[in-house]
């Protein structure tokens, strides 16, 4: 069994992007022209139009609420034509945003994957900052935007460049893996990216002894225990993962020993080994695709489970229900302004773009 070393806390990360300021145009508003704001009234032809994606979510939207996202799911495909944008958003994004507005839906590896493909001039992430910054990276000259700066991970607050130049320091010769759940900075620093997809095929790519592993210890527990590759890990963690306790799924068990139990890897080690399956979000969802199982409970962010249920009715989601704060950032009248005024804008130092690009296309090159 590999020994799991780990490194001492960081000291937090710095970068922050700064949202626009009221009335400041961004890059992409100059260039594009902003539009104006569109009509979200509630009303026959609203009805007509989107009846259809309703369909898709009536599973899980009630109704009643359905008069209130109609306008905005309108509004952000109108416009999106308009613009030749795409909308990229993350299994953990709400059933409205993941079923009605987007234009390709994963986990952040097939997210970074569909970046390299688009034509679209213009990408509006649905998800996270780090995520944001994966597209820019990848399509350093398309608008990449981001409905909420504010939108970040605390796995990719809990380490910087600077950390990841000190590691190399104490571990010289030592291939450095990073989590795609990083920032721009440090992907730059490191030898290669990866996804909770591909996290042990990645560590056995480098055909070396040690590796170190960051940012999430969890997630380099899991690859230890795949792998005969000595890890090094960083100490962070995923706030909404680290949450789940072996003891509740124990309860959930005692009550219906027929329950299936899929988790994901960034959960803490007891989880998973109280767990039936283990893997990454796409992982989680292929597994409830093939199995049908009569209840499962998913242990990751809560809206994985209801856009699931959206697509799987029959299936009953017990739901441990822990939301991710930075994800829910994102709503869809935030999407709607991000294809208005077009904001906010991700930027990335050429430099440091062009250095953390060679981390990311290590990664995707690795999987053809
Ligand atoms: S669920 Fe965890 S890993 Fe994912 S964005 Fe939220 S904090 Fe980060």
């Amino acid at each position: 069994m590999p020994v799991l070393a780990s490194l001492g806390p960081t000291r937090g990360h710095p970068f922050m992007p700064t949202p626009s300021v009221a009335g400041e145009l961004s890059a992409a508003a100059r260039k594009y022209g902003v539009k104006p704001m569109p009509s979200l009234e509630w009303n026959a032809q609203v009805e007509r139009e989107t009846a259809h994606l309703y369909d898709r979510v009536q599973a899980v939207i009630p109704p009643v609420e359905w008069p209130f996202f109609a306008p905005y799911v309108k509004a952000i495909n109108d416009l999106k034509r308009e613009r030749g944008a795409v909308i990229l958003a993350h299994n953990y994004q709400t059933p409205e945003i993941y079923n009605c507005v987007a234009d390709f839906v994963g986990d952040s590896l097939q997210l970074a994957i569909e970046a390299t493909k688009t034509k679209a001039p213009i990408i509006v992430q649905a998800g996270v900052h780090f995520m944001a910054e994966t597209s820019k990276i990848l399509n350093p000259d398309k608008t990449v935007l981001i409905p909420d700066v504010r939108a970040g991970c605390s796995l990719a607050s809990s380490i910087t460049g600077e950390d990841v130049r000190l590691l190399r320091d104490r571990y010289p010769g030592v291939p450095i893996v990073a989590y795609v759940n990083t920032s721009a900075d440090v992907k730059a620093e490191v030898d290669i990216c990866c996804t909770s997809a591909n996290a042990v095929q990645v560590v056995e790519s480098l055909n070396a002894d040690t590796v170190i592993f960051l940012p999430d210890q969890y997630l380099a527990s899991y690859v230890a225990s795949q792998t005969k590759v000595k890890i090094i890990a960083w100490k962070g963690a995923c706030e909404v993962h680290e949450r789940f306790t072996a003891d509740e799924l124990e309860k959930y068990r005692a009550a219906d020993p027929s329950i299936q139990i899929i988790a994901h890897p960034e959960c803490p080690p007891d989880v998973l080994d109280a767990a039936d399956y283990t893997g990454s979000t796409k992982g989680m969802i292929d597994w409830v695709r093939k199995n049908k199982p009569k209840r499962v409970v998913m242990v990751t962010e809560c809206s994985m489970a209801d856009n699931m249920k959206a697509e799987l009715p029959d299936v009953e989601f017990v739901k441990p229900c822990n939301l991710c704060p930075h994800m829910k950032r994102i709503t869809l009248p935030k999407i709607l302004d991000s294809l208005v005024y077009l904001k906010e804008e991700v930027t990335i130092d050429p430099m440091i773009a062009a250095k953390a690009r060679r981390s990311v296309e290590r990664m995707i090159h690795l999987r053809s």
